[in-house]
């Protein structure tokens, strides 16, 4: 890998920190905000319980203070009464104690209603003081908290941006601009070229900037994103597994002794075209069955007894064709029902290459053939 295009990498990786921490460091004040919010609204309603109490309280007050009114003025009527001299007077003064005396039992209803309330409120007052004292301990617990991540925070902050300026010092300056202004409008800089293709925008390269951009031999730029290319062997398809040369015309031949062998059936029973994966392992041997252009699983993991050449006489028609490819069992199970699409296209691939070298034979049949009339 060029020099450049590992300090791109580098810088890539400060950036990505250095926007986490600035991330993180706004974050902690609105987390402090938001319990601080919640501290009002309880502030609130321990403020709201303690008027109500007070005003039950007042109303208490005045329900006593009718009462003994009432009781005033009851004894007055009863003095007066001593003294009237008619029936009617008398009736007339009657009817004011009872009245007076109704409104007494109206008024200590009230106040035992007020009682009730005031223990209600009591343990509301309560309740909100018990929760303003937690919250309280919360937000102070939670702003120190945010002091120390902050001060930790800042402090690698200065280390990533020290680290930073001295990469982008070390860039020559027209790559730093492209990868900085790309960088701003896309979120990164720089895109991998996997399996020939920008993984940033997901287009093909042609072949020959795909050689280029492998051999490292000069910054390259994605044409239709702008980002920066980089290439890594370690995640391209293992050479192992890249069995059919797509350009070539000869086709690699599949080792007879494989412990492991696919083959592509054309006439699978119901399924139709199928591939089959056969895998030796300690004198027995599985066979899995997928659907050929999805790659779908087809039917679970079949175990026997022997190699698979012994064990699946039934599979292994003359249309069965023998393919290119060989992965891990492990690799396979991880897999799930699926064939991964990367694995699908190599083992269409060679499909394809079969077919081709099949025509081509028989091209040469029969060119063969319309030569010799022509020779004698
Ligand atoms: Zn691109």
């Amino acid at each position: 890998m060029l020099p450049d295009i590992e300090k791109l990498l580098e810088l890539q990786a400060a950036d990505k920190e250095i926007r986490r921490l600035q991330d993180e460091v706004a974050s902690l004040p609105k987390r402090v905000a938001v319990i601080e919010q919640k501290l009002a609204g309880t502030k609130a309603q321990l403020e709201r319980a303690r008027t109500a109490a007070k005003s039950d309280e007042a109303n208490r007050k005045k329900f006593e203070a009718n009462i003994k009114d009432l009781q005033g003025k009851i004894s007055k009527y009863r003095d007066q009464s001593l003294d009237v001299k008619t029936n009617e007077q008398y009736k007339a003064l009657l009817h004011e104690i009872q009245f007076a005396e109704q409104e007494v039992r109206l008024n200590e209803d009230r106040i035992l209603e007020v009682m009730v309330s005031v223990d209600a409120r009591e343990k509301e007052v309560k309740a909100a003081e018990a929760e303003l004292k937690a919250e309280t301990t919360e937000i102070e617990q939670e702003k120190e908290d945010a002091r120390k991540v902050t001060a930790e925070d800042q402090k690698k902050l200065a280390e990533w941006n020290g680290k930073r300026d001295a990469l982008r010092r070390e860039i020559p300056e027209d790559i730093l601009r492209q990868y900085e202004r790309v960088a701003k409008f896309r979120g990164t800089g720089l895109a991998e070229v996997r399996d020939q293709k920008c993984m940033g925008c997901q287009v093909k390269l042609r072949p020959q900037t795909y050689n280029e951009v492998r051999n490292g031999e000069k910054v390259m730029i994605c044409e239709s994103c702008s980002r920066v290319y980089y290439f890594n062997p370690a995640n391209e398809v293992k050479p192992e597994q890249e069995v059919v040369t797509v350009t070539g015309r000869k086709r690699a031949r599949p080792k007879t002794d494989a412990p492991q062998a696919w083959f592509y059936r054309p006439d699978y029973g119901e399924e139709g075209e199928v591939l089959l994966a056969f895998t030796n392992s300690g004198g027995n041997s599985t066979r899995r069955i997928y659907e050929m252009h999805t790659g779908r699983q087809v039917g679970g993991v079949l175990l026997r007894e022997g190699s698979y050449r012994l064990a699946f006489p039934e599979d292994l028609t003359d249309s069965a064709l023998r393919l290119n490819g060989h992965w891990d069992e492990k690799d396979i199970d991880e897999w799930g029902s699926e064939i991964p699409s990367n694995a699908l296209d190599l083992l269409h691939k060679d499909i394809l290459a079969i077919q081709r070298e099949h025509r081509a034979g028989h091209k040469d049949h029969s060119a063969a053939r319309a030569e010799q009339p022509a020779a004698s």
